[in-house]
């Protein structure tokens, strides 16, 4: 079974990255992402850390904005930072305020700025081909896909689960590829079955290795967006214990997805840099 190593994809991402920076530093232009975190949360400003230590080593300048309260000044703060013209990404981590979703929150961020495909308006951006920024996640799982040289164009491709923060825009980023795609979620009849025909099955579902060797056909590629923190550490949604003998293709749980949307988000704050420089 072939590993496809989350890390060592994201240096070489970060590597492309660097070059970048250096071509808009000679314009004057310094990628820089807003951090926004309501509630103060620590969980929250530790799960960062990887950000900011990413965004050191490519050149971007990551703003944190630590808000005390949950609602506090959330969307004035918003406001300040979509009218910011040296601010080119921002995102939003943390408990939101009572009563508002991230579709909410992702409103209030512009879609030139918005590098973690938060708004509803990107969502729609995606699934009408237009350019939009893909939530960080969902394109880190093509971004592994591609650079493991794994087929897409006609290969079946199964993602369990539908959020409009993962499932879908994983599902439409293939079907953009031209794989087959099926999205199944909490109501799909026999998960097993339509997971087991897939040659690319991307679990992201929320569930602690949730899926198992009986959902994976034999030389299947496995792309595990699970990143659920257990007593066990972090554990992402597939039994990598009981897929790996089956599996052609597995990423692994830490060390996958993740290191690879950190570096997503810090490209997609590059290209935002890059379009406002060439509008104004
Ligand atoms: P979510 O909003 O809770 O959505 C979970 C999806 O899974 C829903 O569509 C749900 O179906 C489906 N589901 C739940 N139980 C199921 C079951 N037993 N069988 C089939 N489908 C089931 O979660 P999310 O935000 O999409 O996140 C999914 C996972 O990705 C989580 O582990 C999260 O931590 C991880 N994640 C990782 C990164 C990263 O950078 N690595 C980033 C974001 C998220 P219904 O729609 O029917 O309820």
């Amino acid at each position: 079974m072939k590993l496809l190593d989350g890390r060592a994809m994201a240096a070489d991402v970060g590597r492309g990255i660097v070059d970048e920076v250096e071509r808009l530093a000679e314009l004057g232009v310094t990628p820089t992402l807003a951090a926004v975190l309501p509630g103060a949360d620590p969980a929250e400003l530790a799960s960062t850390r990887p950000l900011e230590r990413a965004a050191s080593q490519v050149g971007v300048v990551l703003r944190p904005h630590e808000l005390p309260g949950r609602a506090d000044g959330l969307a004035a703060t918003l406001a300040r930072l979509a009218d910011d013209p040296a601010v080119h990404g921002v995102l939003v981590r943390g408990p939101l305020p009572e009563g508002m979703s991230s579709a909410d929150v992702g409103t209030l961020i512009p879609p030139a700025k918005d590098v973690d495909g938060m708004s509803p308006a990107s969502l729609g951006r995606l699934a009408a081909n237009s350019p939009a920024f893909a939530p960080a996640a969902a394109a880190a799982v093509v971004e592994i896909l591609i650079r493991g040289e794994i087929p897409l164009a006609g290969a079946r491709a199964c993602v369990i689960g539908r959020s409009p923060r993962v499932g879908q825009p994983v599902a439409l980023l293939l079907l953009a590829e031209d794989a087959t795609v099926t999205v199944c979620h909490s109501r799909t009849k026999d998960l097993t079955t339509v997971a087991h025909e897939a040659d690319v099955l991307v679990a992201a579902v929320g569930r602690p290795r949730m899926v198992g060797a009986g959902f994976v056909r034999a030389g299947a590629t496995v792309i595990d967006v699970g990143a659920n923190v257990t007593d066990d550490g972090l554990v992402g949604d597939v039994d990598a214990d009981a897929v790996s003998a089956t599996a052609g293709a597995l990423t692994p749980v830490p060390g996958g997805v993740g290191p690879v949307a950190t570096m997503m988000l810090l490209r997609h704050t590059v290209a935002a840099a890059r379009a406002a420089a060439q509008a104004g």
